[in-house]
């Protein structure tokens, strides 16, 4: 069974006279796929990924998605997380006086609950923190800042792929910055991306870009091309 199974998709932005964005956006993505969807600023992509994580500003008219056998759009955003989907901000909001440690553990243990898993104690979550931080080879002061407060750009999206690692979705979005994003946090993304998906192969991926670049880092098993809040193209890496 598809893990992510999306259909005449169509959303626009709530409220009246709001303009239609996704205009009919079909997409199968099955467990432990990465999937690339690629366009120019202003195709969609952002607007698919807030619409998969049930983000309140975009209001879907017509289609479906169906996730691991849910009807995803009868959940809130809340509940989506809680069923093991993932969305990396594009632009991370700052939360001062928020250890990463606090947010992380609050939302590891969400999930563990919602599973009817034991949740984690503070020791057992340091354990989890330590190996995920030697995943992705980063520094422990990290843990004791605010989240995300005065991060650099590469600094975000790195913590965002930490966030990734610790949270453990099922269904990952990554949904990368359109501006800013220098080459090296473009390979912090990937090194993130791909050290993830080797500790776990079955993690399912979707990976949102419009810099081809990345895509020499990150290999896909399939790339969709979006134009004007459709996929037009839809291939293998060499596409
Ligand atoms: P991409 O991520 O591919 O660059 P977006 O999904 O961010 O594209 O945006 C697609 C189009 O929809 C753009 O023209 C953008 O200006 C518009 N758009 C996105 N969100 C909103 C919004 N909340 N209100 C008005 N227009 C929006
Ligand atoms: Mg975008």
């Amino acid at each position: 069974m598809a893990l992510l199974e999306i259909r005449n998709l169509h959303a626009k932005v709530a409220g009246p006279g709001g303009r239609e964005i996704l205009k009919g956006v079909d997409l199968t993505i099955e467990p432990g796929q990465i999937h690339a969807i690629m366009g120019k600023n202003g195709s969609g992509k952002s607007t698919l990924c807030q619409v998969l994580a049930g983000r309140e500003t975009y209001e879907v008219t017509e289609g479906e998605i169906i996730y691991d056998g849910k009807d995803l759009l009868e959940l809130d955003a809340e509940e989506r997380a809680r069923e093991g989907l993932f969305l990396g901000f594009q632009y991370p909001v700052e939360i001062p006086g928020v250890s990463t440690s606090y947010f992380l553990k609050a939302a590891v243990n969400a999930i563990r609950k919602h599973r009817n898993e034991k949740e984690l104690d503070a020791v057992e979550f340091l354990t989890l923190v330590k190996s995920k931080m030697k995943l992705l080879e980063m520094d422990s002061s990290f843990m004791n800042r605010a989240v995300n407060e005065g991060f650099s750009g590469g600094e975000k999206k790195r913590n965002e792929i930490f966030q990734m690692a610790v949270i453990n979705p099922r269904l990952a979005l990554v949904d990368e910055t359109d501006s800013g994003l220098d080459i090296d946090a473009l390979r912090v993304v990937a090194n993130g991306v791909n050290a993830v998906k080797k500790a776990d192969p079955d993690k399912t991926i979707l990976l949102v870009t419009h810099y081809q670049r990345l895509l020499n880092y990150i290999v896909p098993d399939f790339v969709h091309v979006m134009i004007d809040g459709r996929i037009v193209k839809s291939g293998g890496k060499e596409l």
